[in-house]
């Protein structure tokens, strides 16, 4: 049986609304069916300590800890080792790996031993990427040979790659470290200071409103009306945002505060393409960023497999596992990192016939199988089910980014297109 996900009848998504039977008609000799909720049911309740995730204890619990920050000055040159990935990662974003080969493991190293900062580059795509993300290690393992050598970073700043500099197995990279700009109010010039004992930091709708009025008084005496202002007021457009993202929040997970963070935190959490993904690092402004996910937050999408355009999920399916947020990276035992985003129901997807596993499972008390779209058979995620008793979700899907792709659901139009 099949439902349109559409109320109005516009769109030809589909979905199975009974999973597990549709699936057992399609499925090979490799694959189980499998369907771990009723599409018409809400999200479920968790019992998940949501901090586990972000520790990423798979990886050990005797790893060591690194202290203090390093700050690069903005606007500064200098060399950075570089480390290329699969794709860019952001300010503030976890980066876990299992590191084997012996030039990695020895520029890592070299950095502990200094101000442990790396630059992380991409140059898998298509475009010429010249921009980056420092990375600081904060824990390290020195393993042995089958465990790898094991850090965890975080993404600080973002630079301007000027020359790839490549020998013997090492790379590096002369950069520029870029600045975050940071514009003041955009009233802060005209404002009626008369009314600035009235003026808050709206954190709902009421006090958003009360701010409303006052502002409208501010623009009256500009040569703009108020919700010109609005579109460039950081905080105005981090509480649009929030709103648009009140279930993630409601499902455990903190989304941050500060507008700065907030326009990094929203592209390694939400399912954005790399071309989106570079033009947000690229941006030097969080208001900038902020303005361009807010564009692609308004529209409703769906998640898709990039393979055969198979619908996967919608974006409103996101189950948050992390207090982090839906999507974060995580390593795997052969060392490959998945961007992995989390929902609690999925369609066409089938598990595999492998055995469940907690080996290096990234969710403690959880097992996991490979999950393949049944349009086409492409690894598409894990579904991770509960072998603690009470461990609630029962089951929860684990879909890597790189699978995916999303769309509008009104449309069809591709989330590449200008002016998501
Ligand atoms: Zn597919």
């Amino acid at each position: 049986m099949n439902v349109d996900v559409e109320s109005d009848g516009e769109s030809s998504d589909s979905i199975d609304a009974n999973n597990g039977l549709e699936i057992a008609a399609r499925t090979g000799p490799n694959v189980a069916p499998f369907s771990i909720n009723n599409p018409t049911e809400g999200p479920p309740d968790s019992t998940f300590d949501l901090t586990l995730p972000a520790t990423h204890s798979y990886l050990g619990n005797n790893l060591e800890e690194l202290r203090g920050r390093t700050i690069l000055d903005d606007g500064i040159y200098m060399n950075l080792p570089l480390l290329v990935k699969q794709s860019i990662i952001f300010p503030g974003q976890t980066l876990p790996m299992t590191i084997f080969d012996k030039p990695t493991i020895d520029m890592l190293q070299k950095c502990i031993q200094s101000d442990r900062t790396f630059g992380v580059i991409c140059l898998n795509y298509n475009e010429k990427v010249a921009i980056g993300t420092t990375a600081e290690i904060y824990q390290y393992m020195e393993g042995n040979e089958a465990e790898g050598f094991r850090v965890k970073a975080k993404g600080r700043q973002r630079f301007k790659i000027l020359q790839v500099i490549q020998g013997y197995g090492k790379r590096s990279a002369n950069v520029k470290i870029l600045p975050e700009i940071t514009l003041g109010h955009p009233f802060l010039d005209a404002r009626l200071a008369s009314l600035d004992n009235l003026r808050l930091t709206p954190k709902n709708l009421e006090e958003e409103r009360k701010l409303d009025r006052i502002e409208r008084m501010d623009a009256a005496v500009t040569p703009w009306p108020a919700w010109v202002y609005k579109q460039y007021d950081p905080r105005r457009l981090s509480l649009k945002i929030k709103q648009y993202l009140q279930f993630i929040e409601t499902r455990g997970s903190n989304i941050p505060e500060d507008p700065v963070e907030l326009s990094f935190w929203i592209p390694h959490n939400l399912l954005l393409d790399d071309s989106q993904r570079i033009m947000l690092l690229n941006y030097d402004c969080a208001i900038s960023r902020l303005q361009r996910e807010l564009a692609y937050l308004d529209k409703d999408r769906i998640f898709e497999c990039r393979n055969c355009s198979s619908m996967i999920c919608k974006q409103s399916d996101m189950f948050p596992m992390s207090k982090e947020g839906p999507q974060s990276a995580y390593c795997n035992l052969g060392g490959v990192i998945h961007e992995t985003i989390t929902v609690y129901k999925a369609y066409n997807l089938v598990q595999s016939r492998e055995p469940a596993s907690t080996e290096y499972s990234w969710f403690p008390g959880y097992a996991w199988t490979i999950a393949l779209c049944t349009g086409c058979g492409m690894h598409i995620g894990w579904l991770f089910t509960a072998v603690q008793k009470g461990l609630r979700p029962e089951a929860v899907w684990g879909l890597t980014r790189k699978s995916l792709r999303s769309r509008t659901r009104r449309n069809k139009k591709r989330s590449e297109s200008p002016g998501y």
